[in-house]
């Protein structure tokens, strides 16, 4: 998808969210993340940050790296709100 194509204040915003769903997709095979403890998601994500800056020095992957970085930080900020929600529902 174009990102000239795309509707919305914030293009940038909606085509980056097109790539996040590229990278969950393409690791569909895993188990989703509601189990998954902040400790170890934090972990990921510092990881996912080194990947990200080698990629921008080899200039290779960068979209990819960076949308990794994302969903990970997205899944911490997603078992957040699902959490909260479940214990204001208790
Ligand atoms: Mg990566």
């Amino acid at each position: 998808m174009n990102r000239e194509d795309l509707q919305g204040q914030w293009p940038c915003v909606q085509w980056f969210a097109n790539e996040m769903q590229r990278e969950l997709n393409a690791n569909q095979h895993k188990n989703g993340w509601e189990t998954l403890s902040y400790r170890w998601m934090l972990n990921r994500l510092r990881q996912e940050i080194g990947e990200l800056e080698r990629a921008v020095e080899m200039r290779k992957d960068v979209v990819s790296e960076a949308a990794d970085v994302a969903n990970f930080a997205m899944m911490i900020a997603d078992n957040f709100l699902c959490k909260k929600e479940n214990s204001e529902d208790a």
